[in-house]
């Protein structure tokens, strides 16, 4: 199959490459291929490409110094990294890790091996939009917690935490704060100076894959153990050589996303309201998932009832979304992140993430709609359960179903 019939909507689990990106790594391959490292002029013209490259980072994410972007091979490094490396570090006398159940896969397994490693868990609790108890976290951190770890934007249902608060707790009762903000940034405003480590991705913000970087803060300085050891780079925390071509295009890719994010979070926005209104017209029964107001643009999570997820996508095998039992990949596994915020198994199974971002167009929007809306009659047309049950679980009309009671498991 060529590509050009797909329609790509699942810009939260990668982003294409954009081309004015990849323009600007393609001379660190073969004519400025030296090691970053090295002290010739062939070194210092890759290392002038990296330290470009920080800053770009660094004024993206509101870093003050540029000393503090380290980079990594993606957010799962990244998180692994700022878990694992500040439990080590400072796990002598502080054994608590405070986290949520939303957080990326990447963090709730680092968390699991730091419990391995004489840790304690704490799981704070989130609300049916998907949102952190705030009194609750002020309840959990105390002089025994070596770190708070909190995602600024979820992949699978697109809400944002409220960070300036988690951060204001965290400052005050003097314990490290770590963002996971790989869906965060380049699509809303992020501040680094509020929190003491942040991870993000560039394949996320259309730049390569296989770079990312963790934001390590210098003021109040945090330290921590590497994850691997050798020749010392990136102050120490991660070792290895730089891939400049990687760096100079995640450089690229936040100076784009800074300059761009304004006008393409209002076209976003646009082209999500449209595919809601498209959708909505179509079907009923169609609920959304998470937190209307509080979302990045271009997130949408939907459940169809009557219909299975997977069935839908099985009906429109040219487009590209994600089912809310695939976003685990491999295993089948209902979403652990709607499982979190309380939805009904009927919820989750029909549940589609559907992602928008810099090159979906109004054309694909509408293709995609209708696509959708006809792949979803024809399930319920033939499903037995779609007359007789549906409406004692769920209304008739299209709503937000979050927080009622017809949306949460009973048990
Ligand atoms: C994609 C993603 C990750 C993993 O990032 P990689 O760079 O692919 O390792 C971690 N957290 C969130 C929220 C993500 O969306």
């Amino acid at each position: 199959m060529s590509t050009k019939n797909i329609i790509y909507m699942d810009y939260q689990a990668t982003t294409p490459c954009d081309k004015r990106v990849l323009e600007s790594m393609l001379p660190y391959f073969c004519d400025d291929f030296g090691n970053p490292h090295s002290n010739h002029v062939m070194g210092s013209r890759a290392h002038e490409a990296v330290e470009k490259a920080r800053d770009q980072i660094a004024k993206l994410i509101k870093a003050n110094n540029a000393r503090e972007i380290i980079f990594t091979s993606g957010a799962t490094e990244s998180n692994n990294l700022a878990i694992c490396g500040v439990a080590r570090f400072y796990g002598e006398k502080r054994k608590k890790i405070i986290t949520d159940p939303i957080e990326h896969k990447c963090v709730l397994e680092a968390c699991r091996a730091m419990e391995r490693e004489g840790f304690e868990i704490v799981m704070l609790p989130v609300s049916e939009k998907g949102l952190i108890d705030l009194n609750a976290l002020e309840k959990a951190v105390d002089e025994q917690t070596v770190l708070v770890s909190v995602m600024t934007a979820n992949n699978e249902i697109g809400v944002v935490q409220p960070i300036d608060e988690i951060s204001g707790i965290c400052r005050r009762k003097n314990v490290p704060f770590h963002t996971d903000a790989a869906q965060a940034v380049g699509k809303t405003e992020v501040d680094a100076s509020k929190v003491d480590l942040m991870s993000i991705s560039a394949h996320k913000i259309y730049g390569p894959k296989g770079i990312g970087a963790l934001y390590v803060g210098l003021n109040p300085r945090i330290k921590l153990t590497p994850l691997f050891f050798g020749g010392g780079q990136e102050r120490g925390m991660r070792s290895g050589t730089l891939a400049p071509a990687l760096c100079a295009g995640f450089g690229k890719a936040c100076e784009i996303a800074a300059s761009e994010m304004e006008s393409e979070r209002a076209r976003l926005t646009m082209l999500k309201d449209r595919f809601l209104k498209k959708i909505f017209a179509g079907l009923d029964r169609v609920y959304l998932n998470g937190d209307e107001k509080q979302g990045i643009p271009g997130c949408i999570n939907l459940s169809f009832f009557g219909v299975e997820g997977e069935g839908i996508m099985l009906g429109i095998p040219d487009i590209c979304i994600s089912s809310g039992s695939a976003c685990t990949s491999e295993s089948l596994e209902p979403s652990y992140v709607l499982k979190a915020i309380g939805a009904r198994d009927e919820v989750i199974h029909s549940s589609l993430r559907i992602g928008l971002g810099r090159f979906t167009t109004a054309e694909e929007v509408d293709r995609a709609a209708s696509k959708i809306i006809t792949a979803v009659k024809r399930l319920r047309a033939m499903s037995p359960v779609w007359k007789e049950e549906d409406c004692e679980i769920f209304g008739k009309s299209n709503e937000s179903l979050s927080g009622s009671e017809k949306y949460r498991r009973t048990g």
